[in-house]
């Protein structure tokens, strides 16, 4: 047996999703066929982007594509966005800049959990499982509230054990597009609280929120983070560019961090990025930081095609979960089988992710990043499988 241990915990962690790629090829070359798949652009890159990239690609010195570590540019720009829209003081140096928010959450992890530590994220939920298996942790799931899909603090409460280490909070919540309020986090604050106190060791709490500049009907935002000091985030500029593809994130350390535990996780963040293999943005991605700032999807937009699919989808009496933020459409299957309905909607040129890959097998996920044409377009194929 060559392959690693934590390589084939890895491979089983993501299982579902690699056959569910597999299924996708299905509609390599096919003509006419509309993908509601992943959060993946399906116009042509926001200027504002195309712009900051052409900004900074001309070399303004001999070291300007040289080795980078976390460039204080765009570690400044980032601590003060965050005040401005947490309320908390982050300092640049407690920034570290990443590949996006996978890299930050492997970072994340790594950071603060040692092999065999359990973490507890939400189900349904991203896909975390991997990341911890690669990183020798030990995933554990904490159901979200049936129906509702709200954060379930006594879920969370359940799920601790003695080994427990992280706590993962999505806010706004892929899949499902709900944004937790600040009482329900302030209650995951204190049990948190407690069950650090009764295992003797710190529990701590992952917030990922690459999602936070996405949200509708101008609901508010809490950040985890304010609810409770042990506190890491992270976040990605992939999903408010709508360019995945270009990978830029942050994880950034609370300063409600008490000093002394600070310092001691700032000055691994560098070694630990390095020893992960460099997981550094590239150069020109972080230059162009101060200048991405202000630049976003059309969140009004995605607002209206939230309202045209729920408007004829829930007419047609699909059980939906309207998103309060991120650019996702969570639904109960018709008839509960979410691979059977996936596979219908398949056969009629239509392509969505069962709730399978989330570990929720009796719903799907829409992607809202398609136009307004291709939502056009797949409206008859879920209409002629509605439940009613
Ligand atoms: N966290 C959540 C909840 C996500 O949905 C995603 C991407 O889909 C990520 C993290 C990773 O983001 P990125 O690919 O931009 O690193």
């Amino acid at each position: 047996m060559e392959l690693s241990d934590r390589a084939r915990a890895a491979q089983d962690a993501i299982g579902p999703v690699t056959s569910f790629f597999q299924s996708l090829r299905a509609m390599d070359g096919q003509a006419g066929i509309v993908d509601l798949t992943f959060g993946d652009p399906h116009e042509m890159p926001l200027r504002g982007l195309v712009n900051a990239l052409r900004e900074n690609l001309e070399p303004r010195s001999v070291d300007w594509f040289a080795y980078k570590t976390s460039l204080a540019p765009a570690r400044a720009t980032i601590a003060e966005g965050l005040h401005g829209e947490l309320g908390l003081p982050f300092d640049p140096d407690d920034v570290a800049m990443t590949q996006g928010a996978f890299g930050a959450i492997a970072l994340a992890f790594r950071l603060v959990a040692d092999a065999g530590d359990e973490v507890v994220f939400p189900q349904p939920g991203w896909f975390y499982a991997p990341i911890l298996r690669a990183a020798n942790l030990v995933p554990v799931r904490a159901p979200l509230a049936a129906g509702s899909f709200d954060l379930d603090v006594e879920s969370i409460a359940r799920a601790i054990t003695p080994r427990t280490r992280v706590v993962v909070v999505n806010s706004p919540a892929n899949p499902t597009g709900r944004v937790y309020a600040k009482d329900r986090l302030a209650e995951l604050a204190t049990v948190l609280e407690a069950a650090s106190a009764r295992n003797g060791r710190r529990i701590w709490l992952l917030s990922d929120e690459p999602y936070r500049r996405i949200r509708f009907d101008g609901i508010g935002f809490t950040s985890p983070a304010e609810c409770y000091p042990w506190a890491l985030v992270d976040y990605s500029y992939g999903k408010v560019l709508l360019a995945p593809g270009q990978r830029l994130g942050y994880l950034a350390l609370s300063p409600l961090i008490p000093a002394a535990e600070r310092d001691e996780l700032r000055a691994a963040l560098l070694p630990l990025q390095m020893g992960l293999g460099w997981t550094f943005p590239d150069a020109l991605m972080q230059y162009a930081v101060p200048a991405l700032e202000t630049v976003s999807i059309d969140v009004a937009e995605l607002q209206r095609r939230r309202d045209l699919m729920v408007t004829a989808l829930g007419a047609a009496g699909y059980d939906l979960t309207v998103p309060e933020g991120t650019f996702y459409l969570w639904g109960a299957a018709p008839g509960g089988d979410a691979s059977a309905f996936v596979a219908a909607l398949a056969g009629r040129g239509v392509f969505v992710l069962p709730g399978s890959v989330f570990d929720h097998a009796g719903h799907f996920r829409i992607s809202l990043t398609a136009t307004a044409a291709m939502l056009e377009r797949a409206l008859p194929a879920l209409l002629e499988l509605a439940p009613r």
